[in-house]
């Protein structure tokens, strides 16, 4: 089978996002493969501080259909990690299904795609799409030379009108997905002998009480919901706003009263909700609460990420659909709690959706791919392309 043949050369490459190995040899292996289905390629190496290759993989197949789909994969991995019953970096199929680190995330996307390509090629009819293929790197650390770059500065390259994002599993038809704020904040006091309190200043007991103020004002804004409708198994029908505190540190010695305390939070926006009004929201918030308490402590955002939403009701996405439900049941249309690479691509100006590769485990020992996902996700996009 062309697409488990391929799955175990890219297996075999341990592309770790920490430390980029194997990245080239990655990307021209995809590139080698894509060229020989006849598709236009090209690598784009994005220049990063580090010095280590970046190498994004672009293809494109043009029919000369007047709509483009562009198919989102990446082809680096968590670290493979211990406990595997298998060889995570040998591919092995037991019972109907392939194991190895990146299967599920996000290699078996990459040939469910290119066999799909394939399929489309030997086949007499017309697809519907011209259809472009982006396999990117860095994406479990951010994807900031990766997609992100590509988005950006080669919007005309990844120019579509679907990017379908093959990367979320097959449990829904993903439209949107959720921004995040993480912040820091920081509470000084004054450091001293347990035995002598009175000359302290405890910044545990002034972070206590900003921890209280934080979840109070957590439970308000969780009754803030968007236009998109949360996934199975949530509290709410709709995508809402969540703020919860993360981190709590202090001291380190039992007879010692610690200088500082630090508290982190995340704070998961409305995929409709601006970046800017949020920070500012959050900024206005954590002053509130300093004066209410009396506490000077600090805020500092350590990272921001915007959501997006797709209309449910565009009607490509409404064709999409229409397949998916013809292949795997129906799906329900929903919108992402934690992120999704569809923000780059919609920020790109494509409406953008995720569904596929199937599998599980990810980011964890024995992760698998069931190969009747994979035949049913490539049947997905053929029969999507050619109608
Ligand atoms: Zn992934």
């Amino acid at each position: 089978m062309y697409e488990i043949n391929l799955l175990k050369k890219l297996v075999a490459l341990n592309t770790n996002s920490a430390t980029k190995e194997n990245y080239k040899e990655c990307a021209q292996l995809i590139a080698n493969e894509t060229r020989k289905l006849g598709m236009k390629t090209k690598i784009i190496d994005v220049p990063a501080p580090d010095k280590k290759p970046r190498p994004n993989v672009l293809a494109e197949l043009d029919v000369g259909a007047e709509k483009t789909l562009l198919l989102v994969t990446h082809y680096d991995i968590v670290p493979v990690g211990s406990g595997w019953h298998t060889n995570p970096l040998s591919l092995t199929i037991k019972n109907g299904k392939a194991f190895g680190r990146g299967v599920a995330d996000d290699k078996g996307a990459i040939v469910e795609a290119l066999g799909a390509v394939r399929n489309i090629r030997k086949s007499g009819k017309k697809s519907r799409f011209n259809i472009k293929l982006v396999c990117a790197c860095d994406e479990e650390v951010g994807g900031k030379y990766g997609l992100r770059y590509v988005c950006q500065r080669h919007k005309k390259d990844v120019k579509a009108d679907l990017a379908l994002v093959i990367d979320s599993g097959l449990e829904n038809i993903i439209v949107g997905c959720s921004g995040v704020i993480d912040g820091k904040i920081t509470v000084k006091g004054k450091a001293w002998h347990a035995g002598y309190p009175h000359q302290a200043d405890n910044p545990i007991y002034k972070a206590i009480t900003i921890v209280e103020e934080i979840r109070k004002w957590g439970k308000k804004i969780e009754k803030r919901h968007s236009e998109l409708k949360s996934p199975k198994g949530s509290p709410h029908r709709k995508v809402w706003n969540r703020l919860t505190v993360t981190v709590f540190k202090a001291g380190e010695k039992a007879n010692v009263i610690p200088g500082e305390a630090v508290i982190e939070f995340d704070y998961r926006l409305l995929p409709e909700q601006k970046l800017s009004e949020a920070k500012k929201e959050i900024r206005e918030v954590i002053k509130k609460i300093n004066k209410k308490l009396g506490i000077n402590s600090k805020l500092r955002i350590l990272s921001e990420h915007s959501g997006y939403i797709t209309d449910e009701h565009n009607p490509i996405v409404q064709e999409f659909k229409k397949y998916v439900t013809k292949i795997f049941g129906r799906k329900e249309i929903v919108g992402q709690l934690g992120a999704m690479d569809g923000t780059y691509t919609a920020a790109a100006g494509i409406p953008s959706i995720g569904f596929g590769p199937g599998g599980g485990n990810h980011h964890a020992p024995d992760e698998f791919i069931a190969l009747k996902d994979i035949r049913k996700m490539k049947e997905l996009i053929v029969k999507f392309c050619k109608g």
